[in-house]
């Protein structure tokens, strides 16, 4: 068995996503995609070598048959015996779980606890869990939580002004999202700029299809734009981020919407797509905008400024600012974006490089400021190689 690999995998009700990484180099050795589980006509992709071989599910088109079917692809490619832990990212880890852990039974019974918080993604999570358990039952399995890096947040942070005891009975409280990528992009700031992870003050914006906002102190999260769920914060590709919540008692009595109907409208059809009605995503909402369409360049600007208005509400929660990471898609790549953003929070002393930030794209990372201190700077994410890390590590393998 060699002593770095890790397959990495993400569960959803109708997919799993696999991938077996090396956790010392992040090179990624092979990786599938398993699509339309429970359907008739499930399958599922492999990726080898630059090679796509593409299998047939509808004999077991469920969990189980798809982990099964990765297995033999890695048997095929002689990569079986070489993989050392199977890590999984799970969604919601609520309070219990404050950092990576290897899968036992209580741990299972935690995860079903916190299915209230995350109805959709925790239970395939558990049945991905219990198939892989299965199929690779003598290696051992890891868990990891978007909601981990994000609980050392102080209390002022996470508790919402509503009744004391709606926490205490049911857990209604800020978690936050994307903590695996913040963790990632943090570690990676700290290396990159060669300072310890212990003494820097970053704002970490990871801008994708979903974006959030998060402060780290000293290694440790102080506060993230995400709240119980991940609608909160900023303007998203569908998510509308913050909004009075009298939007419900409204809508229902302006248009006779029920909750669910707003519940829909607020994350599917709202964020960049609601006021652009052009799409959810950011490059054609831009170039859309660029041709003259007036609600995407209005889109545009409302997702600009909300984060400005974010990024400068975050420094109150670090105390000051060394550093301002971009990452997620939006955030790796949008340089107009990130100059827009940087011109509003010029304040703070921060200023934008211009032909350093039209180099930071595409997967490079470095600094986009001219200025030092603070400064602004593009890390890519990479959850997954975070995932496989924190596996190996707690698997002995590292
Ligand atoms: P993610 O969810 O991290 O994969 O990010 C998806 C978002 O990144 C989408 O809104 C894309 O439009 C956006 N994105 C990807 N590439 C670019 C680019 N070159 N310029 C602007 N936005 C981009």
């Amino acid at each position: 068995m060699s002593d770095s690999i890790v397959l990495v995998l993400n569960c959803g009700s109708s997919s799993v996503k696999g991938a077996v990484i090396d956790s010392k180099t992040g090179e990624v050795l092979f990786s599938c995609l398993g699509e339309k589980l429970n359907l008739p006509d499930a399958f599922i992709t492999f990726k080898y070598q630059g090679e796509k071989e593409v299998e047939d599910l509808s004999a077991h088109p469920h969990h189980t048959g798809a982990i099964e079917a990765m297995l033999h692809a890695l048997e095929r490619h002689g990569l079986d015996k070489k993989i050392g832990a199977v890590g999984h990212r799970i969604v919601h880890g609520g309070e219990h779980f404050k950092e990576s852990t290897i899968v036992d039974e209580a741990v299972i019974d935690n995860i079903q606890k916190c299915i209230t918080l995350a109805p959709l993604h925790n239970p395939a999570h558990l049945l991905g869990i219990s198939a892989a358990r299965n199929v690779f039952h003598h290696i051992p399995h890891i868990v990891v939580f978007d909601t981990a890096f994000h609980q050392t947040m102080p209390d002022y942070a996470y508790t919402y002004a509503v009744p004391f005891e709606l926490y205490k009975e049911t857990g209604l409280r800020r978690y936050g999202a994307h903590g695996t990528s913040v963790r990632y992009v943090s570690g990676e700031a700290a290396r990159m700029l060669n300072r310890p992870a212990d003494k820097l003050a970053l704002v970490v914006a990871h801008l994708g299809n979903g974006s959030s906002i998060t402060a780290v102190k000293n290694g440790k999260v102080q506060d993230t734009s995400m709240g119980l769920t991940p609608l909160e914060g900023l303007v998203m590709g569908t998510r509308c981020g913050d909004i009075d919540a009298s939007v419900f008692s409204f809508l229902h009595e302006q248009k006779g919407y029920d909750i669910g109907e707003i519940t829909e409208i607020l994350n599917k059809k709202s964020g960049l797509l609601g006021i652009s009605g052009v799409s959810n995503d950011y490059r054609v909402v831009e170039e859309s905008a660029d041709t003259g369409n007036r609600r995407a360049a209005l889109a545009l600007e409302v997702f600009a400024y909300r984060l400005a208005k974010y990024i400068a509400a975050m420094t109150v929660a670090t105390g000051h600012l060394d550093a301002l990471v971009f990452t997620g898609g939006i955030g790796e790549n949008s340089k107009t974006m990130r100059a827009n953003v940087l011109e509003k929070l010029g304040f703070l002393g921060l200023v934008v490089d211009d032909k350093l930030n039209a180099e930071m794209r595409f997967g490079k990372a470095g600094i986009i400021t001219a200025s030092q201190n603070p400064l602004a700077m593009v890390i890519p994410t990479n959850e997954e190689l975070m995932i496989a890390q924190d596996a190996a590590k707690l698997a002995g393998l590292a």
